[in-house]
């Protein structure tokens, strides 16, 4: 299957389609809504993102479903959606019957163990975040050599951990952790939708983009010929003017429902 251009294809009237309030707004952060930038711990929503993301939270039900700690993404982005969903989507809210407080057990069983068999090789980071580990070799002189060390460290961790790799980075989360794509289609439960339309560009936003039986419009940030994603935007800045005629068409829902009610 191949991706299409959202703005060249009939996919924009598609789109149209899914644009109501009784569609879930789910996305990734980093490389969606936030911009990519050198230092990890430095990225923001910038304007005019911000601003469009205040309005659209007030119109429709927004979720964020990112690889980072929950808290992190909340002060990333500045404005509070209805949902976000942390580290890939192992971590729920607090009050969420979906939290397992025994994931950051084993996470920081993990850091333990890994401490021991990691100490002293050469540009390794071991990031804890709750629910899952990140293991970061960007900065090793002789990341392959580093990457193998990293792997041969992780071999039999107790108890077994799931393996997601990225780039300079190795994370780890439970076996029993929701994939981003079960954490989407939990989201859609929780709040009774029935559609979703998702945003994303990672190799773990994938496993949203595959969801078979499940109505969810895909589109991919940036083009990509092994995406699953039926449609994509050619870079993240289109995002904020795609986001601004839903915010259009999602006012127009709600001054028709209003006047609905009043009648
Ligand atoms: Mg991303």
């Amino acid at each position: 299957m191949t991706s299409s251009y959202l703005f060249h294809s009939e996919g924009l009237a598609a789109l149209a389609g899914y644009v109501a309030p009784d569609t879930l707004f789910a996305f990734d952060l980093d490389g969606t809504l936030a911009p990519i930038v050198d230092d990890y711990s430095a990225a923001r929503i910038v304007e005019p993102m911000r601003t469009t993301l205040d309005k659209f939270v007030k119109l429709a039900k927004f979720c964020v479903i990112t690889g980072r700690a929950r808290q992190d993404a909340l002060d990333i982005l500045g404005v509070e959606p209805q949902l976000v969903i942390g580290n890939h989507g192992a971590e729920w809210p607090a009050d969420s019957y979906l939290q397992n407080p025994q994931f950051r057990q084993w996470s920081s069983a993990w850091q333990d163990q890994l401490h021991e068999r990691l100490n002293g090789i050469n540009g390794v980071e071991i990031e804890f975040k709750g629910a899952s580990l990140s293991i970061h070799y960007r900065k090793a002189t002789d990341q392959a050599n580093t990457l193998s060390l990293i792997d041969a460290a992780i071999r039999d961790l107790k108890p077994s951990p799931r393996r997601i790799g990225g780039k300079y980075v190795i994370n780890l989360l439970p076996m029993e952790a929701f994939t981003k794509g079960e954490a989407l289609v939990a989201a859609m439960d929780i709040f009774g939708l029935k559609r979703a339309i998702f945003f994303g560009d990672d190799v773990t936003d994938e496993e949203v983009f595959r969801l078979r039986n499940v109505d969810v419009f895909g589109i991919h940030i940036g083009e990509d010929d092994q995406t699953a994603a039926p449609y994509y935007l050619s870079k993240q800045s289109e995002l904020t003017g795609l986001l601004n005629s839903m915010i259009g068409i999602l006012e127009l829902h709600r001054f028709e429902g209003e006047s609905t009610h009043e009648e």
